[in-house]
């Protein structure tokens, strides 16, 4: 069989077997952005569309293997990571991201929207743990992870104090940082989008979707679909926008 050229995200993630997060959305949403999802597992949940009821951390190792194995075989054009779970995974992960030097988004999962943990150690150690893989990436934490990651009093929340910590973010070493405004009130969704060298505020629609999981693991995916595609950050951060949009859209259809 010939090798297929669509060019392949690496996702390490987390696997949730109710398909509404994790890997499976991943892989979801990196094939609905026109690239290939190759899925690594650095974790697996216990849980259904209502609950999360646990997970258990696999062994770095393994997950090193497979996705060195991956990258040597298949025309791998960017990374995504989701949950690591733990500190030992994201730092066999930031191996993994120095040696690979491609694009790469590191989504900071910390917590399902239930409130469950999904990171061992509590928040230093999360925080520490998303730090050392932050210098390789577009970092995308939503208001409540960026308030755990920079250690600030409040969820940042309108668009000023959204631009202040990804501005911190960058300033901390973050390779490129967009800071979710998903959470926050008002007829907009704005996200922050910081570089080194520019900030740029990305605005949608408010969508409603209480049946809607994963939001942030779509976005994070699409947009390293983006980038493997060969998209601008800021064209694929627009799009991977209005990749979400659509999936809320559904959701909401279906409430
Ligand atoms: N499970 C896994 C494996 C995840 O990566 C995430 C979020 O990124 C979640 C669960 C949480 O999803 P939600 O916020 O939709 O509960």
């Amino acid at each position: 069989m010939a090798a297929s050229t669509t060019p392949c995200v690496l996702v390490l993630a987390g696997l949730d077997p109710s398909g509404g997060a994790g890997l499976l959305a991943d892989a979801e949403a990196i094939r609905a952005a026109g690239a290939r999802p190759l899925c690594v597992a650095t974790a697996l949940t216990a849980q259904t569309t209502r609950r999360m009821h646990g997970f258990q951390p696999l062994a770095p190792p393994l997950a090193l293997q497979t996705a060195r194995a991956l990258l040597e075989e298949e025309p791998v054009r960017a990374i995504k990571v989701g949950m690591v779970g733990t500190v030992a995974m994201a730092a066999a992960v930031a191996e993994l991201l120095a040696d690979a030097r491609l694009p790469a988004v590191v989504d900071p999962v910390l917590s399902a929207s239930s409130g469950a943990a999904l990171f061992q150690g509590g928040p230093d150690a999360a925080r520490r743990a998303y730090a050392g893989l932050w210098p390789y990436a577009v970092i995308t934490p939503n208001a409540l992870e960026a308030r755990i990651l920079l250690r600030l009093e409040e969820d940042p929340l309108d668009a000023d104090a959204l631009e202040r910590a990804a501005r911190e973010l960058v300033a901390r070493g973050a390779f490129a940082a967009l800071v979710k405004g998903g959470h926050a009130g008002g007829t907009e969704s704005v996200d922050v989008l910081c570089t080194k060298s520019a900030c740029e505020r990305l605005a949608a629609p408010r969508m409603a979707g209480k049946s809607a999981r994963g939001t942030g693991c779509r976005l994070a995916s699409a947009l390293a679909a983006g980038l493997a595609r060969g998209a601008s950050l800021e064209e694929a951060a627009r799009s991977a926008k209005d990749l979400v949009a659509r999936y809320l859209g559904a959701a909401a259809e279906a409430d």
